[in-house]
């Protein structure tokens, strides 16, 4: 981290959150790469979503006070932090600072009405199968346009108010007439200044511009339900895309990702894991323990005599525990025979008269060195 991040957003070192998060906004209207035309303007951006996202982060900032850095922080990729969380747009298309930046900025091309409701934003958030059998809270940290809090997400600034749109006289579309050698072509197009709403505002709030809502990051903790799917949705309510002046806000809606485990699969409410059993455990019968699913958590696991190899052993009761429910499904022990790769002088002599009482030919193929090593033994 070459440059210093209270520089990098232009503030000083003891500026409130309020103060680095206004700073963010301000600097981040200049550089936006739609606004700002400069050959460096992009990766100036880039380093101020990367400053903001250590000094917005207390943690992160109290750590870089220290230590001057942050693990992880610049030039790590991802400037959403713990590296858990994955954006994707459920409605098509990715999902960044920039595209919430272009919707701040009204968009770039062609201008449809404007929608004043806020959109549904999507995150999936990966989570381990431990989690999933215990529950877990999880932080996701995502950036949106939330409400202004200067103006209260009204969109108006001292003495502001809203009026009907002088440019279309509340119409929201302005026709223009062309004049071709066909005739005249009339044509409607959105209102650029009201963009289609209808309705302007006098004295803007000077924070978001008029439009009720600023750009920021927001921290929410979800509550992993115990016993969820893969790919199964949460809706959280209201944590979507604020809406313009006011409106309605949209959802943020949350994809687990359950991420694949070192022993374990999961099917459904079943899990299996695999065990190993010696040929005399698998020949006579044993009783064994594996590790559960959770923490601490022992399973005893009865191989029945004469187990033979992939054999299945079920465990009930010992599976995930099922979703909105206090059962568990079971646990499929699938059995893996280990035949010993080297036997010991004792052992290969009681091997040898096992064969010989089964009527096996077993012929000695060791080498005259390995005899000798063995005898010694
Ligand atoms: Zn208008
Ligand atoms: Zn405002």
């Amino acid at each position: 981290m070459a440059k210093d991040l209270y520089e990098v957003l232009g503030v000083s070192k003891n500026a409130t959150e309020d103060e680095i998060k206004k700073a963010f906004r301000r600097r981040a209207r200049e550089l936006h790469p739609d606004v700002n035309k400069a050959a460096d303007a992009e990766d100036q951006f880039k380093e101020l979503n990367e400053a903001y996202d250590v000094l917005s982060d207390p943690g992160k900032r109290a750590q870089y006070d220290r230590f001057g850095t942050v693990p992880g922080a610049a030039g790590g990729g991802s400037p959403y932090g713990g590296g858990y969380v994955d954006f994707e747009d459920l409605f098509g298309g990715g999902f960044g600072m920039g595209d919430i930046f272009s919707s701040f900025f009204g968009g770039g091309g062609a201008r449809q009405a404007q929608r004043r409701e806020g959109r549904d934003m999507g995150v999936g958030l990966r989570v381990t199968l431990e989690e999933v059998a215990a529950g877990a809270k999880k932080e996701i940290v995502y950036d949106r346009l939330a409400p202004c809090p200067d103006c209260d997400g009204t969109g108006l600034g001292p003495d502001g108010r809203e009026v009907t749109c002088p440019e279309c006289g509340g119409q929201g579309r302005v026709v223009t007439v062309q004049h071709t050698f066909l005739g005249d072509m009339q044509s409607a197009t959105t209102c650029k200044k009201c963009g289609g709403t209808g309705r302007s505002v006098e004295n803007p709030c000077p924070e978001c511009e008029g439009q009720g809502r600023v750009p920021d990051r927001q921290r929410v903790t979800v509550e992993v339900p115990v016993g969820i799917r893969d790919s199964q949705q949460l809706r959280l309510s209201g944590f979507g895309e604020a809406g313009l002046q006011g409106a309605a806000p949209g959802d943020l809606i949350v994809t687990v990702r359950v991420q694949p485990h070192e022993f374990f699969e999961r099917d459904g409410d079943s899990l299996h894991a695999r065990a190993n059993v010696s040929i005399v455990q698998a020949t006579l019968g044993a009783e064994i323990e594996i590790d559960g699913i959770f923490e601490d958590e022992k399973v005893q696991v009865r191989i029945p005599e004469g187990c033979q190899n992939e054999q299945v052993v079920r465990v009930k009761g010992h599976g995930m525990p099922k979703f909105r429910s206090d059962a568990r499904g079971d646990l499929f022990v699938h059995v893996n025979v280990v035949v010993p790769k080297k036997v010991t002088k004792k052992q290969r002599e009681l091997l040898e008269q096992l064969a010989a009482d089964m009527g096996e030919d077993v012929p000695d193929e060791r080498t005259p060195l390995q005899k000798l090593r063995d005898a010694f033994q």
